[in-house]
């Protein structure tokens, strides 16, 4: 269970989470959906620690750490967690001047110390499974927006995270590349990947989660399963938002 305790962080004068609390299942999709600037990038960095909140507790696995103002949380325990993350961006972020396996490898060799053949095997079988078998040594330039996201997930993967944070996956993607998208992180979800992510995509939200999270000006207005957020939600505020996902807004 990843569990986000009255979450709270500001930047300046600008609460970005305002006491935010969600309860992340495992093995199983979480989505975040809200308008630009309602906090769902911020909320992403929180769980990885990217950003530090001020305040909260947050729960992944056995580790929990509980956020006091002015005071860093230990480095230790930062790293404990973060370990146990997979980041998925918008724009892919993959490393220009390496090839897809080596983008894949790179952390496991670094940061888990492994020997360059057994991270290259691992990488391989990465490549393999988010069907990139034949792209195994391109360069990201020579990729197509969906195939480097692809190559993302794959790295994301390779050093076996708890969770797979994904901040709007499909979204730099035409919809014929982001289906190829969706239907990867479809297959993880449906291997008991447990993932979190901040989605505009109707296809990703609606048919991948299994629970969606509304989120408006830092706040959670909303959590639910997908099938009641988007078809039957209980605030007016979250029919609103939907509508305009869904294009039906009048
Ligand atoms: P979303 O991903 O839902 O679009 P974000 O989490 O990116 O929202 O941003 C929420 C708010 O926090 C926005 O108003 C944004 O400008 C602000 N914000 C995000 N990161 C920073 C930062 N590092 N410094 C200052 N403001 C930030
Ligand atoms: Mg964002």
């Amino acid at each position: 269970m990843i569990q986000l305790q009255e979450i709270r962080k500001r930047f300046g004068d600008h609460e970005v989470l305002r006491s935010v609390s969600v309860d992340i299942p495992e093995g199983q999709v979480t989505a975040l959906i809200g308008p630009s600037g309602s906090g769902k990038s911020t909320l992403l960095r929180c769980v990885n620690l990217l950003e530090t909140p001020d305040s909260g507790t947050l729960t992944l696995g056995s580790e929990t750490l509980t956020f006091v103002p002015g005071r860093h949380p230990e480095r230790a325990a930062v790293q404990r967690i973060r370990q146990q993350t997979g980041m998925v961006f918008q724009n892919f972020q993959l490393f220009p001047h390496q090839s897809a396996v080596q983008n894949v490898m790179e952390g496991l060799v670094t940061v888990k110390h492994w020997d360059k053949a057994r991270a290259h095997a691992r990488a391989c079988e990465l490549l393999d499974k988010v069907g990139l078998k034949e792209k195994i040594d391109a360069w990201p330039a020579s990729l197509s927006g969906g195939q480097q996201q692809r190559v993302a997930i794959a790295r994301a993967l390779a050093p076996e995270p708890a969770v797979l944070l994904c901040d709007e996956p499909t979204s730099a993607l035409d919809p014929g590349l982001a289906a190829e998208v969706v239907a990867v992180l479809r297959a993880l979800a449906s291997e008991g990947m447990t993932m979190l992510m901040a989605t505009h995509d109707l296809r990703l939200a609606a048919q991948v989660a299994r629970q969606t999270v509304f989120l408006l000006d830092g706040a959670v207005v909303e959590t639910g399963s997908s099938q009641t957020l988007f078809n039957a939600p209980h605030d007016a505020r979250t029919r609103r938002f939907v509508a305009t996902l869904t294009g039906t807004a009048t």
